[in-house]
C-alpha cells in the first residue's frame, strides 16, 4: 500500500515538474476555436484533397503570412462533405487530378487585415476582391472555398491567371470575351469549366468575379445557419 502511495506521489510530482509544464504547445488557437465551433478539417473528411493555404504563406496579395499558425483548411461539416463529393466526382472523371484548396474558413479578424491591405481601391472596387468585414465574407462562416485543380504531384492546372489575380481576366463572366481577343486559351477555359462542373455537381455555386471562389450556401443562409468565426 505504501509503495503504491509513493508511486502516486512520484507521478504527481513529475507531472507538475518543469519537464512537463514547459513543453511547447502544438495547438493552434485559431484552429482549436474553429473545431469548437463545429468546423472540420477537410483533410480529415477526405485525405485526397490537397491543401495549400496561401494566406499562411507570403505568396498572396498582402505579401505576408496573415494566417500564422493556421495551416489546415476548416469548413462547416456540410460544405466539407460537399467538397469531398466534388473531389470524388473529379477523380472519377480524371484519376490523376486532385482538388487543391487555397482557402476555406477564415476568421473575421483576418478578413479585416485583408480588407485594410487594399487602401488603393475604392470601397466599390474593393468588394469585388475582398468582402467587407462589416458585411462578413461567406469564408467567415466556413461555407466558402477557394481552390483549383492540380495533378497528383500538386502542380496546378493553367487557369489563365494566378489565384487572387485582381482584374477582369479572372472573371468567369468575361471568359468568352477574353477567348475572342486571345487573352485566354480554350484549354484554360476548359480547365475552369471542369472546376465549375465538379463543384456545381456537388452543390457549390460559382461567382462572377473569381474563377477560384465557390459558395456552399448564400451569405444570408450562412448567417442564419452558422456563427461567424471571430
Ligand atoms: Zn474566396
Amino acid at each position: 500500500m505504501k509503495k503504491k502511495l509513493f508511486l502516486l506521489t512520484l507521478i504527481l510530482s513529475l507531472s507538475t515538474s518543469p519537464i512537463f509544464t514547459t513543453k511547447p504547445t502544438l495547438v493552434c488557437e485559431y484552429e482549436q476555436r474553429m473545431r469548437e465551433q463545429g468546423l472540420v478539417n477537410i483533410q480529415e473528411i477526405n485525405p485526397s484533397i490537397l491543401v495549400e493555404l496561401k494566406y499562411s504563406t507570403t505568396d498572396n496579395f498582402v505579401g505576408k503570412d496573415v494566417y500564422g499558425c493556421i495551416s489546415q483548411c476548416f469548413l462547416q461539416r456540410k460544405p466539407a462533405e460537399m467538397l469531398s463529393k466534388a473531389s470524388d466526382i473529379l477523380q472519377r472523371k480524371h484519376p490523376n487530378y486532385r482538388l487543391l484548396v487555397y482557402d476555406g474558413g477564415r476568421p473575421l479578424s483576418i478578413q479585416k487585415i485583408l480588407w485594410n491591405s487594399l487602401p488603393q481601391y475604392s470601397t466599390r472596387e474593393r468588394v469585388k476582391y475582398v468582402a467587407s468585414p462589416a458585411e462578413g465574407s461567406i469564408h467567415n462562416y466556413g461555407s466558402a472555398v477557394d481552390l483549383t485543380i492540380a495533378t497528383t504531384d500538386g502542380t496546378p492546372l493553367d487557369m489563365g491567371t494566378k489565384y487572387d489575380y485582381f482584374g477582369e481576366l479572372a472573371y468567369p463572366k468575361k471568359e468568352s470575351y477574353f477567348l475572342k481577343i486571345n487573352k485566354l486559351s480554350q484549354k484554360q477555359i476548359t480547365n475552369r469549366q471542369l472546376l465549375r462542373s465538379v463543384m456545381r455537381s456537388a452543390g457549390y455555386m460559382p461567382i462572377d468575379y473569381e474563377w477560384w471562389h465557390f459558395n456552399a450556401i448564400s451569405r444570408q443562409k450562412a448567417k442564419a445557419t452558422y456563427h461567424i468565426i471571430p
